[in-house]
């Protein structure tokens, strides 16, 4: 073991000895840790009371206490004071009858606010994790701050690489240039003009490839040194479902789209297992610190360039995690759609959940169409500003691009076969799309696929495995899902033809997973892109039109696309703005959803989008003590937050009934 690799191995190991109480090692960025509270809950029994709980249960939302099996990691009750203490007497009681003892300890919330802990249904948990290191040019406000930003990244790797190269002997070579990673970049921030490769060999010089994507992973820009590494000149053509961006003269500029990206990142040298479960640990620490304690994983594919890239992942980081107890929030991870029959026969011999109930599998994840940032979501009419950029070259499939009304990622016919087979081995499918085409051509596939489905899979089965030693029913992991038909999604969902569209996917209970935080980032390119009409009521981020139609929403952040900030994300949903910035414009006040719809958007339905309800999500008796403690309640949020200053903080996170931060 070299130098390099001992130093990486003491990091992780510091990282998982000091991590489990959430309060040590942060990555960059990460929100800050209110480490003055006194709470620090032990017993075997928590009653909470003196707050608001809200419990997501739309059989009764609002109770005065709660408590919870903190020994056992499950809810045991909400209701009035007297009646969870009848109840924790009840538990008592029972515990004596077999020969245990338990105590009951009793906390004062102060007027706080309780509520289930966020569910988010889409995420790229270990990307995002990845990009708490990597370079950040989300709020580069022009080239030079930008240029500034990577500069200090190539400073970061330069004297990590004089490091290095000062352990090797003398005689040796010294240790290849690193990448420049990471991005997020959004070309509005800095007024509208599109990066070039210049602006990135002005600070990484001639030999350092640089590759940074745009916010929404559809577009990257790439420096020289990278163009020549992937042996990218004016002769190449574009390859099919993407497009290479070009000057006057035929050179490419460095921006590459959708399937170019490709041909780039798949150069990079992919992370170590260490730096991959050093990103579970730190993106880990990140959730919790925002509340949120489960999340669907939907790969690190579209950023790597390698769909192996997330089995291997879930095979080599999440399952030995899972395994250790070193997962501390719940991940359902999902796999790449055309890997469907390998999944199946995974489901087929371990089922769908880890014993330890912190990983889960069985869905399955496909994209069907681009983004609206970069012109590739897949839209009935053109886009209102749509230029072609320089020259644009050849494609023998006609299905899969069409310039002007945006990007088909994958032909229907083949989209059709991969969903009914999936299907038919009972596993949930997840396609992103974002155009208003796109999600009709995804929906009217789910309708045929659900209206052709016999119906294997018998009605759910109440499995009634008993703990005895609790008065509630507690849910185990192998039992979610069981016997459940699985459902669908739509990623995204952003822009409708109409309300017939919602209509739609309601009758056949397709599952959207809107993103309420991409609206402050499309908002300003919304008319000029769309046009008035389709810029408009029931046409874009139509939450009010969906939910009126009853068609079931999940909402999802889509970190590291934007960042996880669920209470943010919750404001949006509700005002329609952004809750960061004071002098942000509304977009479609119509759109808006109720608080508490809002709040159910991501929690209750934001689980029931990743088929686990019946575990996490509400507040209810048997379901996992997952928990959050708010200073005030997210439900009574003003439209003038006043730059974020007046919206609630996250004080303390429960799973499994154990505070895992925030805590003394
Ligand atoms: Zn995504």
């Amino acid at each position: 073991m070299d130098a390099a690799t001992l130093d990486e191995a003491a990091t992780a190991r510091r990282q998982f000895l000091v991590l489990p109480d959430g309060t040590g090692w942060l990555p960059p960025g990460h929100p800050p840790v209110h480490s003055d509270v006194p709470l620090s809950p032990q017993g075997h029994l928590l009653l909470f009371w003196n707050g608001s709980v809200w419990t997501a249960d739309r059989q009764g939302l609002n109770a005065e206490a709660l408590l919870i099996h903190s020994m056992q990691g499950h809810v045991l009750g909400t209701g009035t004071m007297p009646e969870m203490q009848a109840l924790a007497q009840q538990e008592i009681d029972l515990a004596r009858s077999q020969g245990l003892s338990l105590e009951v300890k009793t906390y004062d919330l102060e007027g706080k606010f309780v509520m289930p802990g966020f569910v988010d249904p889409h995420t790229h948990f270990l990307t995002a994790g990845l990009f708490l290191n990597n370079v950040n040019v989300r709020e580069a406000t022009s080239v030079e701050v930008f240029q500034h930003i990577v500069a200090a990244q190539v400073a970061k790797l330069e004297e990590q690489e004089a490091e290095h190269n000062s352990l090797l002997p003398p005689s040796s070579d010294p240790v290849p240039l690193q990448w420049i990673q990471g991005g997020q970049w959004a070309e509005q921030t800095w007024g509208g003009q599109l990066p070039h490769r210049h602006w990135l060999d002005a600070v990484t010089g001639p030999n350092r490839p640089a590759l940074l994507s745009r916010m929404d992973s559809h577009m990257a820009i790439v420096n020289t040194a990278a163009l020549r590494l992937a042996n990218i000149t004016t002769e190449t053509l574009d390859p099919a479902g993407g497009i290479i961006d070009r000057d006057e003269d035929g050179h490419p500029t460095g921006v590459l789209r959708e399937n170019a990206i490709g041909l780039v990142a798949r150069l990079i040298p992919p992370p170590t297992p260490l730096q991959l479960l050093a990103a579970l640990q730190g993106a880990s620490s990140y959730a919790l610190a925002r509340g949120v304690t489960t999340l669907s994983c939907l790969g690190r594919a579209p950023f790597s360039g390698n769909l192996n890239t997330t089995w291997e992942d879930f095979m080599s980081v999440m399952l030995p995690a899972a395994d250790a107890g070193h997962l501390r929030v719940r991940l359902f991870a999902f796999m790449p759609l055309q890997q469907w029959p390998r999944l199946a026969a995974l489901v087929e011999t371990n089922g769908r959940a880890h014993p330890g109930g912190h990983l889960f599998w069985g869905g399955v994840k496909e994209f069907a169409d681009g983004s609206l940032g970069s012109h590739t979501a897949l839209m009935w009419e053109p886009y209102n500003d749509y230029q072609v950029e320089g020259t644009t070259s050849l494609h023998d499939q006609p299905e899969v691009v069409d310039h002007e009304w945006g990007t088909r990622m994958i032909s229907l016919p083949a989209l059709k076969e991969a969903v009914r087979g999936a299907d038919a081995a009972g596993l949930h499918v997840a396609v992103h799309a974002i155009g208003d085409r796109s999600v009709d051509e995804v929906a009217d596939i789910y309708g045929e696929v659900l209206t052709s489905r016999q119906h294997r899979l018998q009605a759910p089965s109440n499995v009634n495995i008993n703990v005895s030693s609790s008065t509630v029913h507690v849910v185990l992991p192998e039992e979610i899902g069981a016997g459940m038909a699985p459902r669908h999604r739509i990623e995204h969902a952003q822009h409708l033809s109409g309300p017939g569209a919602a209509s739609k996917l309601a009758s056949f209970g397709i599952i959207s997973t809107p993103n309420p935080l991409h609206l402050v980032a499309d908002g300003p390119l919304l008319v000029s892109r769309l046009g008035e009409k389709r810029a408009g009521v029931s046409h874009s981020y139509a939450f009010n039109t969906m939910a009126k139609a009853g068609a079931a929403m999940g909402l999802a952040s889509d970190w590291p696309v934007t960042d996880l900030h669920p209470i943010a994300s919750v404001y949006t949903s509700m005002h329609r703005r952004d809750a960061l910035d004071p002098g942000a414009p509304v977009y479609t006040a119509e759109e808006a959803l109720s608080p508490e719809e809002a709040l159910l958007g991501h929690t209750v339905d934001a689980a029931h989008a990743t088929m686990l309800e019946q575990f996490v999500g509400t507040l209810r008796p048997g379901l996992r003590a997952d928990f959050i403690i708010l200073d005030q309640s997210p439900l009574a949020m003003p439209a003038e937050v006043g730059g974020g200053r007046g919206l609630p903080s996250v004080l303390h996170t429960f799973v499994d009934g154990v505070c895992v931060y925030g805590c003394a």
